[in-house]
């Protein structure tokens, strides 16, 4: 297998820490962490490593403008404008929102970034998007559509490599984790990330669980559709390696009040992570998946020697949010 050519943009490899003091807090397996939130672009997040793959696809085709799509405080978007803005090309960012949204977080770094918004509404969403694209071609920009979360078979390759470092990380013998984990954990929603580690598990013969929890649907949905990108995927690259649907391992017990409604969950694992390990989450996506792995913990889902590896992707920019910031420290944690 050999991976497309790549733009050098992403701060690499990510440490590997261990949680020593939530470990022992929780009295539970040992936790390791793999910061993707240090992956550098405008505070960094697990679509760099997307972003690379496409980056370097965009300047292939000659583009001369980079379009997506997302929620108001995506993070995606935020990383896509940093993108642009470094190789040169312009932003066009259809997202779901209203033309009078509070400027903070990943908004406001997405405008300070240089990008162009369009607002669109969660049903029509996709066909702003199309519209947009057929009329920055129409006038000549050269626009090069990047999918929802960075999602398709160019991006997952940052994840299949995002593996291959994790292994060469731990033969390497590295200082904190000289082991495979046994499980890998972290936030799975447009599913690239989750695709990109399951081929990039098979081709280094990992030997844990790739377990995504879900900060949106239900385990059915996203089953098929990362098993639908495993698969188109792995064609793509000619990757010799067939998938069923229940091979994706997805929990989605902890949706909570649905995508980005910040509960007690949440709050309690940004709280724990940032009082025992200094370490910031977020409150869409990594404060949920590390709310689910304390949960399993706590019901003894894993054993007690397991390694657990917790993937952070990133996120900590909508922490400042107009929507979350006054809620993060709300009862019980002031
Ligand atoms: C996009 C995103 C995810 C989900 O990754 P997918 O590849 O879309 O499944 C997780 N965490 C953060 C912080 C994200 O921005």
């Amino acid at each position: 297998m050999i991976l497309q050519p790549k733009k050098n943009i992403a701060h690499l490899p990510t440490r590997i820490e261990a949680l020593q003091n939530l470990s022992s807090w929780l009295g539970g397996p040992r936790i390791y962490i793999k910061r993707d939130d240090q992956t550098g672009l405008a505070f960094g997040g697990n679509k760099t490593r997307k972003l690379e793959y496409l980056a370097a696809d965009a300047l292939n085709c000659k583009a001369r403008t980079l379009i997506t799509t997302g929620a108001l405080q995506s993070n995606h978007c935020r990383q896509t404008a940093a993108c642009s803005a470094q190789l040169g090309l312009d932003c066009v960012l259809v997202l779901v929102g209203k033309s009078d949204a509070d400027l903070s977080g990943n908004y406001l770094l997405s405008k300070l970034l240089g990008a162009e918004i369009v607002f669109a509404e969660a049903g029509t969403r996709d066909t702003v998007l199309a519209e947009t694209y057929n009329r920055l071609e129409e006038s000549g920009r050269q626009p090069y559509l990047i999918p929802y979360g960075g999602s398709n078979s160019i991006g997952v390759a940052g994840y299949i490599e995002a593996m291959q470092e994790l292994m060469v990380q731990i033969q390497g013998k590295n200082e904190v984790l000289k082991e495979p984990p046994d499980w890998i954990v972290f936030a799975s929603s447009s599913g690239g990330t989750q695709a990109g580690l399951m081929l990039g598990a098979w081709i280094t013969e990992f030997s844990g669980e790739v377990l995504g929890i879900s900060v949106e649907e239900s385990s059915e949905t996203l089953r098929v559709r990362i098993a639908k990108i495993v698969e188109e995927t792995a064609k793509f690259l000619d990757i010799p390696y067939s998938i069923i649907d229940s091979d994706v391992n997805i929990d989605d017990s902890y949706l909570g009040g649905g995508y980005g409604v910040l509960g007690v969950l949440e709050r309690e694992a940004i709280n724990l992570f940032a009082r025992y390990e200094g370490i910031l989450l977020d409150p869409v996506y990594t404060g949920r998946a590390a709310g689910g792995l304390i949960d399993l913990i706590r019901h003894g889902f894993f054993l007690n020697e397991d390694r657990i590896l917790f993937w952070h992707t990133g996120g900590q920019p909508a922490i400042f949010a107009d929507a979350y910031q006054s809620q993060l420290l709300s009862q019980p944690f002031q």
